[in-house]
C-alpha cells in the first residue's frame, strides 16, 4: 500500500508541475501575441464625429459639423483639419511596441491614471461616433524619452508614449509621441484665418475715422503699385506698400477676448479708435459675431474657463480669481446660481483688474464685467428660472 501511495503522489506531482509549466508558458506568451499589432485595430476614422480630450485641468472638444471640423468652445471656429487628420491617422496606425506589467506606484509615475482624482493623471481621448456612441477611448500617459548619444550635448528626445485602452489596467508603450493631444483648444484652431495672396490684390484702400483715404492700384504691367493723387515730387515708400500688400496674407487668430459689443454697435468701424470709443478693444482684430439665440452666459462661461485654464498661478488674484469667475459663471449657466451672483462676479472681477503681474488677469476680468453689465437681465433670468432659458 505504501508503495502504491508513493506512486500516486509522484504521478500527482508530475501532473501539477506540468500544469504549472503550461500555465506559466501561457501567461508569458501574451506579450508576443500583441506586440507589433495595432493598438486600435480597424479604427473607423471616417465615422468619428467628435473628439473629446480631457486632462485634469481642461476639456477640449472637436466636433464635425456641416462646414467641417469645428471647436464648439471657440464658438464653432474651424479646427485645423490638417493637424486633426494627421492625429487621427496616427492613432489608427499606432502599434504596440511593448507591454508593461506595472505596480500601482509605477502606474502613477507613468500617468496611467484617468483624470479626476490625482495630479498625476494622464489625458483621456474619447473618439465618438454618431449619437455620441463611443468608438474608442485612449488614456495617454507619460512620454517615453530616448537618451541622446553621449557627447551630443542635449538631454534626449521623445520617442514614444505610454498608453492604455482600458483606463490604465493594461499599459503599453507605442513608438510615437502623441503630443498633439496634450494641447489647449486654441492650438487646434485653424491657423489660416484670412489668406489673401499678395499677387491677387489689385487695389488697396486704407482709411479710417478722421484719416485721409489712400488708394493704391496695381500698375498695368503688374510691377508694383501706384498711388492715386501722388505728386510728382513725392515717392512711394516701397517697404510700406509691401507690408500693406501682405497684411492679409497670413492673419492668425490668437484667441477670444475683449468687452462685448451689442447688435446696435455692429456698424462700428474696424479701427482701434472707433472700437475703443464703442467700449471695447480691437486687440488682434479678430471679431466673433454671435447669432440671435446664443446664450451670453454660456459664451462667458467658455471664456472664463479659458482664462482659468491659462492662468499660470503666479499671482493670487489671477490664480484664485479666474477659478472663482469660472465657477460662478458656470453655476449660473447650469441653473445653480444664487441671487447676488451678478454683484459677486463684478466684485471678484474688479479685485483682479490691475492687481496682477501680466495682462491675463485684466483680460479675464474685462469680459466678465462687460457681459454682466450688458446682459445682466439674462444672468438674472438664469438665476430666477434655475436653468438656461436658451436651451
Ligand atoms: S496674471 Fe499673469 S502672471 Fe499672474 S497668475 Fe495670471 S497669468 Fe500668471
Amino acid at each position: 500500500m505504501k508503495g502504491k501511495n508513493l506512486v500516486i503522489l509522484i504521478v500527482l506531482a508530475i501532473v501539477l508541475v506540468g500544469l504549472a509549466v503550461h500555465t506559466s508558458r501561457k501567461a508569458g506568451s501574451t506579450t508576443p501575441d500583441v506586440v507589433g499589432k495595432k493598438l486600435l485595430p480597424d479604427l473607423p476614422v471616417n465615422e468619428i464625429e467628435k473628439i473629446v480630450t480631457k486632462t485634469g485641468q481642461s476639456t477640449v472638444e472637436l466636433a464635425r459639423a456641416e462646414s467641417g471640423w469645428t471647436l464648439p468652445s471657440r464658438y464653432g471656429y474651424s479646427a485645423d483639419f490638417t493637424k486633426l487628420r494627421g492625429a487621427l491617422l496616427k492613432l489608427a496606425d499606432l502599434k504596440i511596441g511593448q507591454v508593461l506589467r506595472v505596480t500601482e506606484a509605477q502606474r502613477r509615475d507613468l500617468r496611467m491614471v484617468p483624470p479626476g482624482g490625482t495630479n498625476a493623471a494622464g489625458t483621456v481621448v474619447d473618439l465618438l461616433g454618431a449619437g455620441g456612441k463611443s468608438i474608442a477611448s485612449l488614456l495617454i500617459g507619460a512620454e517615453h524619452s530616448r537618451k541622446a548619444p553621449e557627447g551630443m550635448g542635449y538631454g534626449g528626445y521623445p520617442d514614444g508614449q505610454y498608453v492604455s485602452i482600458d483606463g490604465g489596467k493594461s499599459v503599453y508603450l507605442v513608438a510615437q509621441p502623441l503630443e498633439e493631444f496634450a494641447v489647449a483648444a486654441r492650438e487646434w484652431m485653424d491657423p489660416e484665418f484670412v489668406n489673401v495672396p499678395a499677387m491677387d490684390i489689385e487695389t488697396i484702400e486704407i482709411g479710417g475715422a478722421g484719416r485721409p483715404e489712400l488708394k493704391l492700384s496695381r500698375k498695368a504691367d503688374g510691377s508694383g503699385f501706384a498711388m492715386d493723387g501722388l505728386k510728382a515730387t513725392e515717392e512711394l515708400d516701397a517697404a510700406k506698400v509691401s507690408s500693406s500688400e501682405s497684411a492679409l496674407s497670413y492673419l492668425r487668430p490668437d484667441d477670444v477676448a475683449d468687452p462685448v459689443l451689442t447688435e446696435a454697435q455692429l456698424d462700428t468701424p474696424m479701427d482701434f479708435d472707433s472700437v475703443k470709443a464703442a467700449g471695447s478693444m480691437l486687440g488682434t482684430a479678430a471679431v466673433t459675431v454671435f447669432t440671435e439665440g446664443t446664450c451670453p452666459v454660456a459664451v462667458l462661461a467658455r471664456m472664463a474657463q479659458f482664462y482659468a485654464h491659462e492662468s499660470c498661478g503666479q499671482c493670487t488674484p489671477c490664480r484664485d480669481g479666474t477659478g472663482w469667475l469660472e465657477r460662478i459663471v458656470e453655476s449660473i449657466e447650469h441653473g445653480t446660481g444664487r441671487a447676488g451672483d451678478c454683484d459677486l462676479l463684478l466684485n471678484a472681477a474688479q479685485q483682479i483688474m490691475g492687481n496682477t503681474i501680466c495682462a491675463l488677469g485684466d483680460a479675464a476680468a474685462m469680459p466678465v464685467i462687460s457681459f454682466v453689465k450688458t446682459y445682466r437681465a439674462d444672468f438674472e433670468r438664469h438665476i430666477a428660472l434655475g436653468r438656461c432659458p436658451y436651451e
